[in-house]
């Protein structure tokens, strides 16, 4: 472990290991960590094990997976699963916990490959128990093949909404209803992007199938919906909505929320990379360039957690990033590289073709942070839309000086639940973009781990690459 690596990987998805393929097949030194105790990531989660019976429920999408991470396995790069990151130093060391220790290691380059989240976006009663991502379903299913019992409810917007959706009508699993949320004039807006889009027709036609076998299993289907709210005691029991015929309210034991994917800015904002807004799915993410690249010396950012573009443009991304670390070791000479980034830069900006067009058709509502004052933001530290507003109300501006008044983005998570909608909530109320804030602070550890892990660790002298 003492041995400077030239590259460490954080995060085993699609990202990571195609960067780790492509760098260990130029003879480069790579070790992946990945908190999670097989490679595949978000996407490709468990494949390895995955029976006939679950590859055909998650179809082709899934499968796909199972060629990159045999690749990976057979390749020369180190893998330590059951790893997880807890701080980057811009130096180009890295700590992370595994079997409750924790260690420090160095590395020449540091490429950040750990993928999206679903947005969380805070609503009435949002921290009962019984309301969860969408996402969880499936990888609970990929991990455990444990599915939820019905009746269920689905709420929000997003292709993988549909995709949950679909998965769980061939799991058998009790569906009653999927609330849409994305409002109708999207599609107006997002038409005039459609002609880029058809140089992918493959990706439009997976999408209007998913919406038609929606509409084939007889599932009440409300599109247009507003104002969802999860209703309960304990625990969920119901959940209620507006249409344009007026208030509904649907029994319910689980209410399984989707509002998106938005990249995990962790350790971008842990070291202080700067962040840009995407105005149309409201996102942050790093400044990199077209190879990950972020102006920090030897660190990079690869895949989803760079911008959300998907699972397959992920691994042409990975590529692209081990390639320029390639380049500049030496381990590649200049005419290779420039071959290789050419021809994967093609086959990615194919793969990017639909892209605007989905993000603009599912752009999120105006009014998705439009919530009462006695909700909570931040669930770690209990505070509610009304606590933030009042400390705007104070004179605060700025999504840290909020923290430090109200404890919001404070907590176990460190605001990665609640930053978005804190800075969505000072810029509604302050009349601003929220691109002209400035994220959350974020500090190491990044993950949680225990005080007495923490005392063991000798840090290492940051590393010149
Ligand atoms: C909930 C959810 C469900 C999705 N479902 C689908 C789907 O059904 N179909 C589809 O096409 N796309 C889906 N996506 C999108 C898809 O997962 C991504 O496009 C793709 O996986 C991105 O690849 P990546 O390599 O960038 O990141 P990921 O595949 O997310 O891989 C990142 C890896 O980093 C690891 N990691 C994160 N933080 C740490 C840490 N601190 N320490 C160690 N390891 C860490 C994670 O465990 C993960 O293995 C989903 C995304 C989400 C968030």
């Amino acid at each position: 472990m003492d041995r400077v690596r030239d590259i460490i990987i954080i995060g085993a998805g699609p990202a990571g290991l195609s960067a780790a393929v492509t760098a260990s097949g130029y003879g480069l030194d790579v070790l992946v960590l990945d908190e999670q105790p097989s490679p595949g990531g978000q996407l490709y989660r468990n494949i390895e094990r995955a029976d006939q019976d679950t590859l055909k429920i998650l179809g082709p999408d899934y499968s796909k997976g199972l060629a990159l991470v045999e690749k990976f396995r057979k390749s020369a790069a180190e893998y330590i699963g059951n790893a997880i990151v807890w701080r980057i130093d811009p130096g180009s060391n890295v700590c992370f916990s595994t079997d409750s220790q924790s260690m420090e290691i160095s590395g020449k380059n540091i490429i950040i490959a750990i993928g999206a989240k679903e947005r969380p976006v805070p609503f009435s009663s949002w921290t009962l128990p019984g309301v969860m991502g969408a996402g969880a379903v499936d990888a609970n299913f990929k991990s455990s093949g444990t599915i939820p019992d019905g009746p269920v409810v689905l709420a929000g917007s997003g292709p993988l909404l549909l995709s949950v959706v679909g998965h769980m009508v061939s799991l058998g699993v009790e569906i009653s209803a999927v609330l849409d949320t994305t409002p109708r004039g999207n599609i107006l807006s997002a038409l005039p992007l459609l002609p880029g889009a058809l140089r992918r027709t493959d990706y439009l036609l997976k999408g209007v199938g998913m919406l038609l076998n929606l509409k084939r299993s007889g599932i009440n289907y409300f599109k247009n919906i507003t104002d969802y709210k999860a209703n309960g005691k304990d625990w969920l029991e119901s959940v209620s909505f507006k249409t344009k015929n007026g208030s509904q309210h649907i029994d319910a034991e689980l209410l399984l929320v989707h509002e998106g994917i938005v990249p995990r800015c962790d350790f971008t904002q842990q070291i202080g990379l700067k962040h840009l807004w995407d105005p149309v799915q409201r996102y942050w993410y790093p400044e990199t360039n077209v190879f990950g690249g972020t102006g920090m010396n030897g660190i990079y950012v690869a895949g989803d957690g760079a911008f959300v573009h998907g699972g397959i443009p992920a691994t042409f991304k990975g590529s692209l990033t081990a390639l320029d670390i390639a380049g500049r070791l030496n381990a590649l000479s200049s005419a290779e590289k420039t071959d290789d980034v050419v021809k994967t830069v093609k086959k990615l900006s194919s793969e990017l073709a639909p892209r605007p067009f989905v993000d603009a058709l599912y752009k999120p509502r105006m009014d998705l942070y439009n919530i009462n004052d006695e909700t909570l933001v931040c669930r770690c530290e209990e505070v509610t839309a009304g606590s933030i507003r009042q400390a705007i109300l104070e004179g605060c501006q700025e999504p840290n000086e909020i923290k430090t008044i109200t404890r919001c983005g404070m907590g176990h998570c460190q605001g990665r639940m609640c930053g978005i909608a804190l800075a969505e909530i000072i810029a509604e109320n302050l009349e601003l973009d929220p691109g002209d804030l400035r994220p959350l602070n974020i500090r190491p550890p990044v993950r949680n781990i225990s005080l007495s892990e923490l005392s063991r660790v000798t840090l290492l002298e940051a590393a010149t690459p």
